[in-house]
């Protein structure tokens, strides 16, 4: 069973790789592939480029058994659509289960992502939640959330698609956007990410100006 984290990773930090823990563990996934985005659908364009955010990831990883580093996003034209890169990976991968790992945020956003209807003919989407956050009542991704639930990790090992689970994960006040910031102001984001990544950042120079 594979599991899918998507992301523009500008930088990746340890938000997203406890994230990716987390669901390995919990649902004993055999892998967790951290995919960065060429262009993301919602937002402007990284702010670093795609070989400097691909080297922070590989950099990450390289210490945690399990999680690794899918770059097909990257070397694909135009915008970066979910729904490609889970057709891809079923090519490559027939038989096994693809599970979605998704934030309830973004969840609740489902419907404004492309074809956001064949995510689930494709993976299992596996929602991330905060300890106690209520799930959505309404509209048609509580819909599918509600229709499609399971709350038995082994389900989703029996099938290669389809349904959902609610995964908790305790959340870590860390975003991309405040170590930029950080950076660009020259102070230390030290602890917020890997030393490793940390290390690339210094390295490369990344990050020296304000977004
Ligand atoms: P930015 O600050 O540039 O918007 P970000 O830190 O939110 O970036 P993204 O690359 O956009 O990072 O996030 C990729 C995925 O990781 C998203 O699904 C997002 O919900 C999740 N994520 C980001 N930060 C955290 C965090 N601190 N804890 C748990 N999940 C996170």
């Amino acid at each position: 069973m594979i599991g899918i984290l998507g992301g523009t990773f500008d930088p990746i930090h340890h938000g997203h790789l406890r994230l990716a823990l987390e669901m390995f563990e919990g649902l004993a996934l055999d892998e967790v592939r951290l995919v960065p985005a060429r262009q993301p659908p919602h937002r402007g364009y990284p702010i670093a480029r795609a070989e400097d955010r691909r080297a922070m990831l590989e950099a990450a990883v390289a210490a945690t058994p399990g999680l690794q580093v899918d770059a097909r996003e990257l070397t694909r034209a135009g915008p970066s659509y979910t729904v490609d890169t889970l057709a891809s990976l079923r090519t490559e991968f027939p038989e096994r289960p693809l599970c979605l790992i998704v934030g309830m945020d973004a969840f609740r956003e489902l419907e404004t992502w492309h074809q956001w209807q064949g995510l689930s003919e494709l993976a299992h989407i596996v929602i991330a939640r905060r300890p106690g956050a209520p799930m959505p009542e309404s509209g048609k991704p509580a819909e599918l959330l509600r229709e499609r639930l399971t709350e038995n990790p082994a389900v989703l090992r029996g099938t290669q698609a389809g349904r959902t689970i609610l995964q908790n994960v305790p959340p870590l006040d860390i975003t991309a956007t405040r170590i930029r910031s950080l950076l660009a102001a020259g102070r230390n984001p030290r602890y917020l990410l890997p030393d490793a990544v940390l290390d690339v950042i210094h390295e490369r120079g990344l990050y020296l100006v304000s977004s």
